[in-house]
């Protein structure tokens, strides 16, 4: 599993309806994209963490773990295309 997948590494492919940058993740095995959106602070990838203090689990951005959107801890669903058009 490919899932070090960081940052530029993947293909532009718009946006979502939140404003993230959205790019490939990977390509699976039959031949479509996974597509991950990238958090608006770092342009990094999401993750599933937890906060230690109150223990509860929260999607944060791979780079700083700051709190991010839940979608970016699945997969994106594009808004707009890489041109800017809807889709
Ligand atoms: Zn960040």
């Amino acid at each position: 599993m490919s899932e070090t997948v960081t940052d530029t590494q993947g293909q532009f492919r718009g946006w979502d309806d939140e404003g993230h940058r959205v790019i490939v993740g990977w390509v699976n095995r039959d031949g479509t994209e996974y597509l991950v959106g990238l958090s608006k602070c770092c342009q990094a990838t999401g993750k599933g963490l937890m906060d230690e203090e109150s223990g509860f689990g929260y999607v944060g951005c791979r780079a700083c773990y700051h709190e991010v959107s839940p979608s970016l801890g699945g997969e994106a669903r594009l808004a707009l295309d890489a041109q800017g058009k809807p889709v």
